[in-house]
């Protein structure tokens, strides 16, 4: 563990903070504060990712070694590692909310891997920093968990995301009021370390700019094409342009992916919108399970629903357009940011078809599949159906009937009366499919292959998540490192699998966890 190789770029490059240590204050000037991860009692290595693992030159020996628990539970430090809390602001709920950072992350360093990829390691939870505001810096098992398993499950499904290696019990209670109702409780404390190339955020950018700071703006912008950007050459304008086009593209992809498996982010706030393009500062998310555009799973958002599944694309959108706005000194003019937001639109909507192709098991996405997939999420919605069932299930229908019969997907509905009702809407559909299919004549079982690889069989459904940690907060780490095995290999058949392919019980619908969670973790 200690031959790790650092390379701490960010603290090297970029101005910081002269005070250290987590007083609460307001930092100028400054890209990062720093800050050591406050010790906790009992450290205790819960979970961890063997594949990213060996990927940052950690051996299994180095991972079950106390000193492991002892670096990710943040009681020690390794040669070369130099803790910091980042500085950045950002829009929360469409308000300017000023200046934000790292209340509960710390990184420790930026590991350069055998080839040469730099992975920066932080700790969620590692205590406060001067970022911490009102709150203690701690996070609780139960959403350490969450973040430890979808991060993961996001990594396997290929949507572009942070990762997590570690998941560390502290051996200390943290106090959560868990719907700022009034009734706080003790919960287990825990610590995750996650894993990115950066954690740059649009609020990293946004916060410079909102205090005038042209100079630390500039600084952080060349900084960030330089380290996470490489691919990119140029210099002045043209290069800050390419970079902002990238990122609006990248962003696109990104929330093509979330629509495509049905992943609600729940908080957008353009603080956890990453300039890489990856989920990043995973919440109150959720999984969608009967197909339904304006559901969101953050109570925090119950009555607006900003930040609802099927906004998701407006809302990034409207995160890419403070961005613009933020980067504007960098620009003469505005049409090099115009154009980047164009990009997005274009990225988008190429992406969406791409993803409707997929989905359908087409080769190609006429402006007519279009108008078939929206025909669809309408009567989804109206039916109740399954989004991840139906989907998995529509390759077994068997597309060389005229009337192709629709009891493979059967399974996806949650109401029978609702069910009959629907079955002939659906009936129709899939007559209509089914003769766009033999027309595109494309093999039978490529076909399968093709849309198995875009609908995924096993997704991390709030209620599979809320089970394991219900266990875990018994001292049980079991669900947890059967889920991780299961989401590994989501696009695969699993046999033996099958309870965790199963649509949400009717006694998770409106459990806490399940369906509903705060922004409290
Ligand atoms: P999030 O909703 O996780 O994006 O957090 C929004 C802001 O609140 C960020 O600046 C966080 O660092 C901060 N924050 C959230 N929870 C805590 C906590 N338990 N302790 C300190 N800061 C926190
Ligand atoms: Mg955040």
């Amino acid at each position: 563990m200690d031959a790790l190789r650092f390379d701490n770029a960010f603290v090297r490059d970029l101005p910081g903070d002269p005070e250290a240590g987590p007083r609460l204050r307001q930092v100028e000037g400054a890209a990062w504060s720093p800050v050591a991860p406050t010790p906790v009692a009992k450290p205790r290595l819960l979970a961890w990712t063997p594949d990213l693992a060996a990927r940052l030159g950690f051996s299994e020996a180095a991972v079950t070694s106390p000193a492991f628990a002892e670096v990710f539970g943040g009681n020690r430090l390794l040669p070369g590692m130099q803790p910091f809390a980042a500085n950045y602001g950002g829009h929360q709920f469409g308000h300017w909310a000023g200046q934000l950072g790292d209340g509960r992350a710390i990184t420790l360093g930026e590991v350069v891997d055998a080839g040469g990829a730099r992975w920066e390691l932080q700790l969620k939870g590692a205590g406060p920093t001067p970022y911490s505001r009102m709150a203690d810096g701690r996070a609780v098992l139960r959403s350490s968990i969450r973040e430890f398993l979808c991060s993961e499950a996001m990594h396997h499904l290929g949507v572009p995301t942070t990762r997590a290696l570690s998941l560390v019990g502290t051996g200390e209670q943290v106090v959560r009021d868990m719907f700022y109702d009034g009734h706080p409780r003790e919960e287990p404390g825990a610590i995750v370390c996650r894993v990115a190339p950066s954690f740059l955020r649009f609020g990293s950018f946004e916060l410079p700019f909102s205090r005038g700071d042209a100079t630390l703006l500039r600084r952080l912008a060349d900084f960030c094409i330089a380290r996470d950007f490489p691919h990119l050459s140029g210099s002045g304008e043209a290069l800050y342009a390419d970079w902002f086009a990238d990122v609006c593209t990248r962003t696109a992809g990104l929330v093509a992916h979330w629509m495509r498996v049905g992943f609600v982010h729940g908080v957008l706030n353009t603080d956890n919108m990453s300039i890489l393009g990856l989920t990043i500062d995973y919440g109150p998310y959720g999984w969608i399970d009967d197909y339904d555009p304006d559901w969101t799973p953050n109570t925090t958002d119950a009555q607006v629903r900003r930040y609802r599944f099927g906004w998701q694309p407006r809302i990034a959108q409207w995160n890419l357009l403070r961005l613009a706005h933020a980067l504007s000194p960098l620009f003469a003019d505005t049409a090099p940011l115009q154009a980047g937001l164009d990009r997005y639109v274009a990225a988008f909507e190429a992406a969406e078809q791409a993803t409707i192709a997929a989905k359908l098991g087409l080769s190609a996405c006429r402006e007519d599949d279009v108008a078939r997939m929206r025909e669809l999420h309408v009567w989804m919605h109206g039916a109740e159906v399954d989004m991840t069932l139906f989907f998995r299930a529509l390759a077994e229908v068997d597309m060389a009937a005229a009337a192709p019969d629709p009891a493979p997907l059967d399974d996806a509905f949650y109401d029978p009366g609702k069910r009959e009702a629907a079955l002939p809407v659906l009936r129709e559909w899939l007559a209509r499919l089914g003769a766009r299919v033999r027309e595109d004549g494309r093999d039978p079982a490529r076909r399968r292959a093709a849309m198995d690889a875009a609908n995924p069989k096993y997704v991390l459904r709030n209620y599979l998540a809320q089970q394991a940690i219900d266990l875990a907060e018994q001292g049980d780490l079991s669900g947890v490192h059967a889920l991780q095995e299961v989401l590994r290999k989501p696009y695969d058949a699993q046999p033996g699998r099958e309870a965790y392919v199963g649509k949400r019980p009717d006694w998770a619908r409106d459990r806490p966890g399940c369906s509903t969670l705060s922004c409290s973790s």
